[in-house]
């Protein structure tokens, strides 16, 4: 069998790669291979995480066309409030004071990946193959020959195609196999994550309050059956974790309550508890000859920072372009000298990211005394310049870096 392009991995960046061609290009004949069924709860992407999508992530949706299909599904950020536990420094930016609608989009992991597979059907030339895993890949000289297993049936086929693109994650096998190394550092953390109920409107006020183990997220979303809710995304050490997860609901609202305070009122209730083991993770090349890396298989980040999925939309529109170039010049689609200049743009993007996402982490989880000291005048100083607010909500909406289109 033959395809043009074969993407291995349909969580949210394969998926979105998937959309960003076919929304663009109904010949090119592209196929999906997801291991795990999209509606499972196991499914890696589409769990109950939610995802702030930036001003450039918005744009980038909107030039697929899904991004009207989404407006019911995400809550507009309208004001940060920054802050640390028992210190004097505190921060506050507001959508209003930047002209723009919203400072961010919380969107739940779970209504984007629907939302992606039902605008993905519409699209004859989109296969997508699940239950359905990529076991082998074989550079051949004019193609690369793609094992797929379907695991409903156990057949296994041969397909032949142009150009890979791996969007499997941060605990790739197939990396292994290919000899595709990583750069890992790890962190003694780990990301609890909840939904939590809340007793008031959240009235679109996204908080980060940095803790003694690491920074709080709470993260407002759409309000579900007439509950008013935010997602609690809790930085904990890994000694405590166990014990966190551990709690009786009411005993870890009281807690989370005593860490966060009373900003968004009483919590009253708490949705599944899960967890991500923390680590920064970047892969040591983006291309070979028809192959490149996107999305958490090139580069996994820290989300303090809540930039991972913001980069590789970014990632998915500078490939998508890169290929859609090709074909308008005739070009091969898989060529190494068009596939660099892919992975140099991506790169430039994502050093800026990495450092300033690792940069945060180290400054908020120092406890000696002048660091301590020097991130609370940033609080102050952030609320009380104008001009240092503006460059950091710039950053913060994805307003400062390059804004890759996908059209030619
Ligand atoms: C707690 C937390 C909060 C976050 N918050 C934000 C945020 O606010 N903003 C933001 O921008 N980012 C955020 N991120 C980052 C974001 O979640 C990731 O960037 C994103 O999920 C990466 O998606 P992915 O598709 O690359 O990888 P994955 O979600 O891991 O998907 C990989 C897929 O490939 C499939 N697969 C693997 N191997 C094969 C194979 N051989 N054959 C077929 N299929 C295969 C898997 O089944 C899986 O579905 C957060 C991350 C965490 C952990």
């Amino acid at each position: 069998m033959t395809a043009d392009i074969l993407i291995v991995g349909g969580g949210l960046v394969g998926a979105s790669f998937a959309l960003a061609l076919a929304s663009h290009n109904r010949e090119l004949n592209i196929c999906m291979v997801e291991s795990i069924e999209a509606s499972s709860e196991s499914q890696p992407s589409f769990d109950d995480r939610s995802t702030v999508l930036s001003k450039s992530s918005a744009n980038i949706f909107a030039d697929m066309g899904i991004w009207p299909h989404l407006a019911n599904l995400v809550a507009p950020i309208q004001h940060i409030h920054t802050s640390e536990k028992r210190q004097f420094g505190m921060s506050r930016l507001h959508a209003t004071d930047y002209d723009v609608e919203a400072m961010g989009y919380v969107v739940d992991n779970k209504g984007l990946g629907t939302q992606l597979y039902s605008q993905l059907k519409a699209f004859s030339n989109v296969q997508i193959l699940s239950p359905a895993k990529v076991t082998n890949l074989n550079a051949k000289a004019d193609y690369y020959q793609a094992s797929v297993l379907d695991l409903d049936s156990g057949v296994a086929a041969d397909y032949q195609v142009k150009l890979v693109v791996m969007c499997d994650g941060g605990r790739s096998d197939l990396a292994k196999q290919l000899d595709l190394t990583h750069q890992v550092k790890t962190y003694d953390q780990a990301a609890l994550i909840a939904n939590i109920e809340l007793q008031k409107p959240h009235q679109g006020w996204a908080y980060e309050r940095f803790a003694k183990e690491g920074p709080i997220a709470m993260l407002p979303l759409p309000n579900f059956h007439g509950r008013d809710r935010s997602a609690l995304v809790w930085t904990t050490s890994m000694s405590s974790l166990d014990e966190r997860m551990a709690l009786s609901d009411a005993d870890f609202l009281s807690e989370l309550q005593a860490e966060f305070g009373h900003r968004l009122g009483r919590f009253k209730a708490v949705g599944e508890r899960t967890y991500y083991p923390l680590k920064i993770q970047k892969a040591n090349e983006f291309v070979r000859s028809r192959l490149a890396i996107l999305g958490n298989a090139a580069y996994t980040l820290h989300p303090v920072a809540g930039q991972g999925f913001n980069l590789a939309l970014r990632g998915v529109a500078l490939l998508a372009h890169n290929v859609l170039s090709s074909l308008a010049k005739g070009a091969d689609i898989g060529a190494l000298s068009n596939l660099n200049q892919f992975a140099i743009e991506q790169d430039k993007d994502a050093k800026r990211i990495q450092t300033a996402s690792h940069g945060l982490v180290s400054v908020f989880a120092a406890q000696n005394l002048p660091i301590r000291f020097s991130r609370n005048l940033v609080n102050l100083a952030l609320d009380h310049c104008p001009l240092a607010k503006g460059s950091f909500a710039r950053a913060a909406m994805g307003l400062d870096v390059h804004k890759p289109t996908i059209r030619i």
